[in-house]
C-alpha cells in the first residue's frame, strides 16, 4: 500500500502552511522516515519562470520555507533546485533572476538553506538503466549528489501531458536541449514516457504537493489561478499524481505520466494499493475544473479517427501569436523542436510542420501564444 495524505490550508500564511506541511507528512509516516541529520535533500521545486507567486505559475515561497525549515530541524543540509525555462540574451542572468521573482531565494536564504541553480551546478551524462524514450539523459548534478530527493511540485495543467505533479516536476533536471529532445517526441503518448525515463533515474524520496492555488485552463505556464486549498503528501510521486488527477477530474488512465509509471513498477499496480489519509477525497474535487485545450481535443480522438484529411485540419488546435504581446525576443523561434517558426517581425508559424508540442506556448515570457481551437471544436465544447 502507499498512503497519500490530503491536508487543507486556506492561505499562503507560512505558519500555516508550515503546519499543514508537518501535518500531511506525519499522516504518512513523518520525516523521519527519509530526512535524517546530516544528510543532503534535495528539494526539487517547479520554477517554470520568472513569475510572481500569485500566478500560480511555480511552487509558493511559503510552501518551499516550510519544507526547506523541516528539513532543518531534523539536522539535515537543505538545497532547494531547479532551472528556470527561459532562453535567449542572458540566460544565465534569467535563470538567477528567477529565483528572486518567484520569491523562493528570499525564503530559502532566510530558512538556512541553500539555491542550487542547475544551470550553473551542471550536468551529467547518464545513461537510464531501463529506457523507453530517452536512453542517455544529462541530469543536473545536484540530483546525483544528494542522499534525498523531495519533489515540491505546484498542481497544474498541461498542454501535453494534461497534468504536471510531482512526476513530470523532474522534468526540470534535464537540461534546455534533452527537454526539446522529448518535446519533439510531440504526441502525449511518447513524451509522457520520455518524462517517466527522467523520472526513472531520479528515485524521489518524498513529495508535497502544492494545491493550495493551483493552475486550470491553459497551464502550465498561462492558465488561471484556482483555489483547492489543500497540501497532498505522499512517499510515492506516482500515487499522488494519480489522487491529485481524481482532485481536478481527471480520470487516472488519462494522465500517461502515471500510466506509464505503474507499468515499469515506479508506482502502485492498482489503484487499490492507494491509501488516503486526512481530507475525505470526496470533499475536496473541484468538479469544474478548467481542462487544457489539447486535452478536450484527446478525448476527441476517437471521433477525429474517423475524419477526413480535411475533417482533421478543422479539429486541429494549433498555436497564434498576439503581436500586441509580443516583444520579438525570438525564444519561440529558439525553442521550437522542429524549426516551424520564424520572425519576421512577428513569429510565423509553418503549421506543415508544427507538430503541436506547445513549447513556444510554455517557453514565451509574455504569454503572446495562444492555443487557439478552430470553429468545430468551439462548437463541440460547448
Ligand atoms: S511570441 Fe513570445 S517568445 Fe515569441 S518572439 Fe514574441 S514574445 Fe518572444
Ligand atoms: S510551433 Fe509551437 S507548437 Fe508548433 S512545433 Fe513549434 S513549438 Fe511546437
Amino acid at each position: 500500500m502507499s498512503t497519500v495524505s490530503i491536508v487543507k490550508c486556506a492561505d499562503y500564511e507560512e505558519g500555516r502552511v508550515y503546519e499543514a506541511v508537518k501535518e500531511a507528512v506525519e499522516l504518512i509516516g513523518g520525516a523521519s522516515q527519509v530526512i535524517r541529520p546530516a544528510s543532503k535533500i534535495l528539494i526539487k521545486i517547479n520554477l517554470l519562470s520568472a513569475k510572481p507567486p500569485e500566478r500560480a505559475v511555480t511552487t509558493h515561497p511559503s510552501l518551499v520555507g516550510a519544507v526547506v525549515k523541516l528539513v532543518k530541524e531534523r539536522g539535515a543540509i537543505a538545497w532547494v533546485g531547479d532551472a528556470a525555462s527561459t532562453g535567449g540574451m542572458g540566460l544565465e542572468i534569467r535563470q538567477r533572476n528567477a529565483f528572486d521573482i518567484c520569491g523562493i531565494r528570499e525564503v530559502v536564504e532566510r530558512e538556512g538553506g541553500k539555491i542550487v541553480n542547475f544551470s550553473r551546478s551542471g550536468y551529467q551524462k547518464i545513461k537510464v538503466p531501463h529506457p523507453i524514450r530517452l536512453k542517455e539523459i544529462n541530469i543536473a548534478k545536484p540530483v546525483l549528489e544528494a542522499d534525498v530527493i523531495i519533489s515540491l511540485p505546484k498542481l497544474k495543467t498541461h498542454e501535453l501531458t494534461f497534468l504536471t505533479g510531482a512526476v513530470k516536476n523532474f522534468f526540470g533536471c534535464v537540461p534546455s536541449a534533452d527537454r526539446s529532445k522529448a518535446h519533439r517526441l510531440a504526441k502525449v503518448e511518447k513524451f509522457s514516457q520520455a518524462v517517466v525515463d527522467i523520472y526513472s533515474v531520479c528515485k524521489p524520496g518524498l513529495a508535497i504537493m502544492d494545491a493550495i492555488v493551483a493552475m486550470e485552463g491553459e497551464g502550465p505556464a498561462a492558465g488561471d489561478p484556482t483555489h483547492l486549498g489543500i497540501i497532498l503528501s505522499s512517499l510515492d510521486c506516482v500515487s499522488l499524481d494519480i489522487v491529485a488527477s481524481q482532485i481536478t477530474g481527471f480520470k487516472p488512465q488519462e494522465i500517461l505520466t502515471s500510466v506509464n509509471a505503474m507499468e515499469r513498477g515506479l508506482g502502485p499496480q492498482s489503484l487499490e494499493e492507494i491509501k488516503i489519509k486526512g481530507e475525505n477525497l470526496r470533499d475536496v474535487i473541484k468538479k469544474d475544473f478548467k481542462k487544457p485545450s489539447a486535452y478536450r481535443s484527446f478525448v476527441r480522438r476517437s471521433l477525429r479517427r474517423l475524419l477526413t484529411p480535411l475533417g482533421i485540419r478543422l479539429f486541429r488546435v494549433y498555436p497564434k501569436t498576439d503581436i500586441s504581446k509580443c516583444s520579438k525576443c525570438h525564444l519561440c523561434e529558439e525553442k521550437c523542436p522542429v524549426g516551424a517558426i520564424q520572425l519576421n517581425p512577428y513569429p510565423i508559424f509553418d503549421y506543415e510542420k508544427c507538430i503541436q508540442c506547445f513549447t513556444c506556448h510554455e517557453f514565451c515570457p509574455e504569454e503572446a501564444i495562444q492555443i487557439k481551437r478552430p470553429w468545430l471544436v468551439r462548437q463541440l465544447q460547448k
